[in-house]
Protein backbone atom coordinates (compact mmCIF):
# COMPACT_ATOMS: atom_id res chain seq x y z
CA UNK A 1 0.00 0.00 0.00
CA UNK A 2 1.61 3.68 -0.69
CA UNK A 3 0.11 6.28 1.14
CA UNK A 4 0.60 9.89 2.47
CA UNK A 5 0.19 10.57 5.77
CA UNK A 6 -0.35 14.50 5.94
CA UNK A 7 -0.85 17.05 9.07
CA UNK A 8 0.44 20.10 11.34
CA UNK A 9 3.96 20.27 12.54
CA UNK A 10 3.18 17.99 15.98
CA UNK A 11 -0.06 16.60 14.80
CA UNK A 12 1.21 12.85 15.67
CA UNK A 13 1.96 12.27 11.73
CA UNK A 14 5.47 10.43 12.86
CA UNK A 15 3.78 8.54 15.83
CA UNK A 16 1.05 7.06 13.89
CA UNK A 17 3.23 6.41 10.51
CA UNK A 18 5.47 4.63 13.12
CA UNK A 19 2.39 2.45 13.82
CA UNK A 20 0.79 2.14 10.36
CA UNK A 21 4.48 0.71 9.36
CA UNK A 22 4.01 -2.16 11.41
CA UNK A 23 0.13 -2.77 10.76
CA UNK A 24 0.75 -2.67 6.80
CA UNK A 25 4.47 -4.09 6.50
CA UNK A 26 5.76 -1.29 4.14
CA UNK A 27 8.90 1.20 4.99
CA UNK A 28 7.63 4.87 6.85
CA UNK A 29 9.62 7.59 4.94
CA UNK A 30 9.76 10.59 6.73
CA UNK A 31 11.76 13.30 4.80
CA UNK A 32 11.94 15.14 8.43
CA UNK A 33 13.79 12.37 9.28
CA UNK A 34 16.81 11.69 6.41
CA UNK A 35 17.14 15.58 6.55
CA UNK A 36 17.92 15.44 10.62
CA UNK A 37 20.21 12.38 9.92
CA UNK A 38 21.96 14.33 7.26
CA UNK A 39 22.15 17.42 9.75
CA UNK A 40 23.75 14.56 12.51
CA UNK A 41 25.92 12.71 9.83
CA UNK A 42 27.16 16.44 8.79
CA UNK A 43 26.76 15.89 5.24
CA UNK A 44 27.23 18.61 3.31
CA UNK A 45 23.64 18.72 2.52
CA UNK A 46 22.83 18.58 5.91
CA UNK A 47 24.83 22.05 6.70
CA UNK A 48 22.74 23.59 3.86
CA UNK A 49 19.49 22.50 5.41
CA UNK A 50 20.68 22.70 9.03
CA UNK A 51 19.90 26.36 9.87
CA UNK A 52 16.58 26.29 7.26
CA UNK A 53 15.50 23.69 9.63
CA UNK A 54 16.07 25.40 12.57
CA UNK A 55 13.97 28.58 11.28
CA UNK A 56 10.99 26.51 10.49
CA UNK A 57 11.34 27.08 7.28
CA UNK A 58 10.92 24.34 3.88
CA UNK A 59 13.85 22.99 2.86
CA UNK A 60 14.88 23.44 -0.63
CA UNK A 61 12.45 21.57 -3.32
CA UNK A 62 15.29 20.32 -5.01
CA UNK A 63 17.45 19.07 -1.88
CA UNK A 64 14.26 17.33 -0.60
CA UNK A 65 13.40 15.77 -4.23
CA UNK A 66 16.88 13.99 -4.37
CA UNK A 67 16.84 12.97 -1.14
CA UNK A 68 13.33 11.20 -1.50
CA UNK A 69 14.33 9.77 -5.07
CA UNK A 70 17.21 8.06 -3.40
CA UNK A 71 15.11 6.35 -0.41
CA UNK A 72 12.41 5.63 -3.45
CA UNK A 73 14.57 3.71 -4.88
CA UNK A 74 15.25 1.21 -2.25
CA UNK A 75 14.00 -2.26 -2.77
CA UNK A 76 12.04 -2.82 0.32
CA UNK A 77 9.87 0.12 -1.35
CA UNK A 78 8.30 -2.81 -3.29
CA UNK A 79 5.59 -3.32 -1.00
CA UNK A 80 4.36 0.12 -0.95
CA UNK A 81 5.35 3.17 1.86
CA UNK A 82 3.95 5.54 4.34
CA UNK A 83 5.22 9.05 3.15
CA UNK A 84 5.31 11.17 6.25
CA UNK A 85 6.75 15.08 5.56
CA UNK A 86 6.58 15.11 1.60
CA UNK A 87 4.84 16.70 -0.06
CA UNK A 88 4.95 20.37 1.71
CA UNK A 89 3.58 22.19 -0.77
CA UNK A 90 2.22 22.21 -4.67
CA UNK A 91 5.09 21.85 -6.76
CA UNK A 92 6.05 19.29 -4.34
CA UNK A 93 3.23 17.51 -5.54
CA UNK A 94 3.84 17.71 -9.20
CA UNK A 95 7.22 16.48 -8.21
CA UNK A 96 5.76 13.26 -6.47
CA UNK A 97 2.70 12.55 -9.09
CA UNK A 98 5.67 12.26 -11.89
CA UNK A 99 8.11 10.49 -9.95
CA UNK A 100 5.62 7.88 -8.69
CA UNK A 101 3.72 7.76 -12.15
CA UNK A 102 7.35 7.15 -14.01
CA UNK A 103 7.69 4.24 -11.27
CA UNK A 104 3.99 3.07 -12.17
CA UNK A 105 3.38 3.34 -8.42
CA UNK A 106 0.26 5.83 -7.52
CA UNK A 107 -0.80 6.23 -4.46
CA UNK A 108 -3.23 4.55 -2.75
CA UNK A 109 -4.73 6.73 -0.17
CA UNK A 110 -3.69 10.20 1.68
CA UNK A 111 -4.76 10.59 4.63
CA UNK A 112 -4.76 14.11 7.06
CA UNK A 113 -4.86 14.09 10.58
CA UNK A 114 -7.26 17.06 12.07
CA UNK A 115 -5.72 19.10 15.39
CA UNK A 116 -7.06 22.08 15.98
CA UNK A 117 -3.34 24.73 16.75
CA UNK A 118 -3.97 25.15 20.76
CA UNK A 119 -3.30 20.79 20.97
CA UNK A 120 -0.40 21.33 18.76
CA UNK A 121 1.12 24.04 20.85
CA UNK A 122 0.85 21.81 23.72
CA UNK A 123 1.87 18.66 22.31
CA UNK A 124 5.39 20.80 20.36
CA UNK A 125 6.02 22.02 24.02
CA UNK A 126 6.47 18.87 25.45
CA UNK A 127 8.34 16.88 22.78
CA UNK A 128 10.69 20.13 23.24
CA UNK A 129 11.02 19.37 26.77
CA UNK A 130 11.66 15.12 26.23
CA UNK A 131 13.07 15.46 22.84
CA UNK A 132 15.36 18.76 22.74
CA UNK A 133 13.96 19.37 18.74
CA UNK A 134 15.95 22.56 18.33
CA UNK A 135 12.44 23.50 15.83
CA UNK A 136 10.32 22.89 18.59
CA UNK A 137 10.75 25.85 20.88
CA UNK A 138 7.57 28.09 20.52
CA UNK A 139 8.77 30.90 18.20
CA UNK A 140 9.49 28.16 15.96
CA UNK A 141 6.68 26.33 16.28
CA UNK A 142 4.36 29.19 15.31
CA UNK A 143 6.39 29.73 12.11
CA UNK A 144 6.10 26.37 11.12
CA UNK A 145 2.18 26.58 11.58
CA UNK A 146 2.38 29.96 9.66
CA UNK A 147 4.56 27.77 6.42
CA UNK A 148 2.29 24.87 6.70
CA UNK A 149 -1.03 26.57 6.70
CA UNK A 150 0.61 28.45 3.71
CA UNK A 151 1.76 26.45 1.69
CA UNK A 152 1.06 22.56 2.69
CA UNK A 153 -2.86 22.83 3.34
CA UNK A 154 -3.60 23.37 -0.52
CA UNK A 155 -1.93 20.24 -1.38
CA UNK A 156 -5.08 18.46 0.85
CA UNK A 157 -7.15 20.41 -1.33
CA UNK A 158 -5.37 18.84 -4.24
CA UNK A 159 -5.61 15.15 -3.23
CA UNK A 160 -9.77 15.84 -2.00
CA UNK A 161 -9.84 16.78 -6.12
CA UNK A 162 -7.94 13.54 -6.78
CA UNK A 163 -10.76 11.80 -4.42
CA UNK A 164 -8.36 9.84 -2.38
CA UNK A 165 -8.13 12.20 0.63
CA UNK A 166 -9.22 10.76 3.91
CA UNK A 167 -10.06 13.29 6.75
CA UNK A 168 -9.13 12.02 10.42
CA UNK A 169 -9.51 13.73 13.82
CA UNK A 170 -6.27 13.78 15.50
CA UNK A 171 -6.96 14.37 18.78
CA UNK A 172 -7.10 11.72 21.08
CA UNK A 173 -5.25 9.01 22.56
CA UNK A 174 -3.03 7.16 20.14
CA UNK A 175 -4.79 4.02 19.99
CA UNK A 176 -7.72 6.05 19.27
CA UNK A 177 -6.27 8.13 16.27
CA UNK A 178 -4.65 4.68 15.10
CA UNK A 179 -7.94 2.72 14.98
CA UNK A 180 -9.75 5.89 12.90
CA UNK A 181 -6.97 6.05 10.49
CA UNK A 182 -7.18 1.87 10.05
CA UNK A 183 -10.94 2.47 9.34
CA UNK A 184 -10.32 5.72 7.48
CA UNK A 185 -8.09 3.44 5.20
CA UNK A 186 -10.74 -0.17 4.84
CA UNK A 187 -12.13 0.50 1.55
CA UNK A 188 -8.42 1.83 0.14
CA UNK A 189 -6.99 -1.38 1.79
CA UNK A 190 -9.47 -4.02 0.59
CA UNK A 191 -8.95 -2.42 -3.35
CA UNK A 192 -4.87 -3.10 -2.91
CA UNK A 193 -5.50 -6.69 -1.45
CA UNK A 194 -7.64 -7.10 -4.15
P1 LIG B 1 9.11 17.26 10.11
O1 LIG B 1 9.89 16.28 10.90
O2 LIG B 1 8.32 16.62 8.98
O3 LIG B 1 8.26 18.19 10.94
O4 LIG B 1 10.19 18.19 9.36
C1 LIG B 1 11.09 18.99 10.10
C2 LIG B 1 11.66 20.07 9.20
O5 LIG B 1 12.38 19.46 8.10
C3 LIG B 1 10.65 20.99 8.52
O6 LIG B 1 10.23 22.06 9.36
C4 LIG B 1 11.42 21.46 7.30
O7 LIG B 1 12.37 22.45 7.65
C5 LIG B 1 12.17 20.22 6.90
N1 LIG B 1 11.40 19.38 5.96
C6 LIG B 1 10.87 18.13 6.19
N2 LIG B 1 10.21 17.68 5.11
C7 LIG B 1 10.32 18.66 4.17
C8 LIG B 1 9.84 18.82 2.83
N3 LIG B 1 9.08 17.87 2.26
N4 LIG B 1 10.17 19.96 2.18
C9 LIG B 1 10.89 20.92 2.74
N5 LIG B 1 11.37 20.85 4.00
C10 LIG B 1 11.08 19.74 4.71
Amino acid sequence: MRLVILGAPGSGKGTQAARLKAALGVPHISTGDLLRAAVAAGTPLGLKAKAVMEAGHLVSDDIVLGMLEQRLAQPDVRTGFILDGYPRNLEQVRALDALLARMRQPLDAVVKLRVPSDVIIARTELRHKAEGRADDDPATVRKRLEVYAEQTAPVAEHYTRAGILRLVDGVGALDEVFARIMAALGAARAAVSR
